[in-house]
């Protein structure tokens, strides 16, 4: 199926979601996430109306950066290698996986701008995933201080694949809350006003939850190249 056909869909579902939430539409961005497909379809993505493209590797932003470039803003959503942000600083928007000081004090260094950053956060507790524990996210960012180029928007998180949509949106609900204990703090260099939540199978929850990011890949460009 074509993108812009799956671009209306999903739109109507997050108004949808929107009304029951009682949330505005302009407050929700989807990032299309285009790990798994190819240049061309990224292309089409654009050209259907998508303004965010978020990639996991750096490979795959580079790529794409070089046939696209400021049509998209560019969401970097994988693990960073600390050796790696150099390559990929002065592409991206926005980044959505720092999870640790060796991190931010690369992107402080290498970046010739505050960059806009969400902190990942394993709000499942599953071993496989990313991110640092709830409650080791506000002495987190409490240590970033010093960084001026590391500017913290927000805080994002990966919901665990079951099938309980209880337990899913329970993820959600921690970091909301985890959000708004940092927002409280008041802290200049993280106004922490985002979400980065909600992926194909759970933006709908993400939405209710209160998600400002979502990053949709299979549901919105397919996954496969
Ligand atoms: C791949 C990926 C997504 C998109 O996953 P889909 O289930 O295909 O929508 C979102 N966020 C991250 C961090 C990813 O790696």
């Amino acid at each position: 199926m074509v993108v812009s056909e799956r671009f209306n869909t999903i739109q109507t579902e997050i108004n949808q979601a929107c009304e029951r939430a009682g949330r505005d539409l302009s407050d929700i961005k989807v990032i299309a996430v285009t790990k798994y497909v190819s240049v061309e379809r990224a292309k089409e993505a654009v050209d259907s109306g998508v303004t965010e493209l978020g990639e996991n590797r750096l490979e795959g932003l580079l790529e794409k950066y070089e046939a696209i470039g400021q049509a998209a803003n560019w969401h970097f959503i994988g693990t960073l290698q600390s050796r790696k942000v150099k390559d990929v600083i002065d592409y991206v928007d926005m980044i959505h996986s720092l999870d640790r000081k060796s991190l931010a004090k690369e992107i402080n260094k290498r970046a010739n701008r505050p960059v806009q950053c969400f902190v990942q956060v394993n709000t499942s507790g599953e071993e496989s995933k990313h991110g640092l524990k709830p409650e080791a996210v506000i002495p987190f960012i409490e240590s970033l201080e010093s960084y001026p180029n590391v500017q913290v928007i927000g805080l994002m998180t990966m919901a665990p694949f079951v099938e309980d949509e209880d337990y899913i949106r329970q993820c959600f609900k921690k970091l909301r809350e985890l959000k708004d204990q940092v927002k409280s703090l008041n802290f200049s260099y993280a106004p922490c006003d985002n979400l980065s939540m909600g992926m194909s199978n759970d933006f709908h929850i993400a939405i209710e939850e209160g998600a400002t990011h979502l990053r949709i890949g299979s549901k919105l460009v397919g996954n496969e190249k």
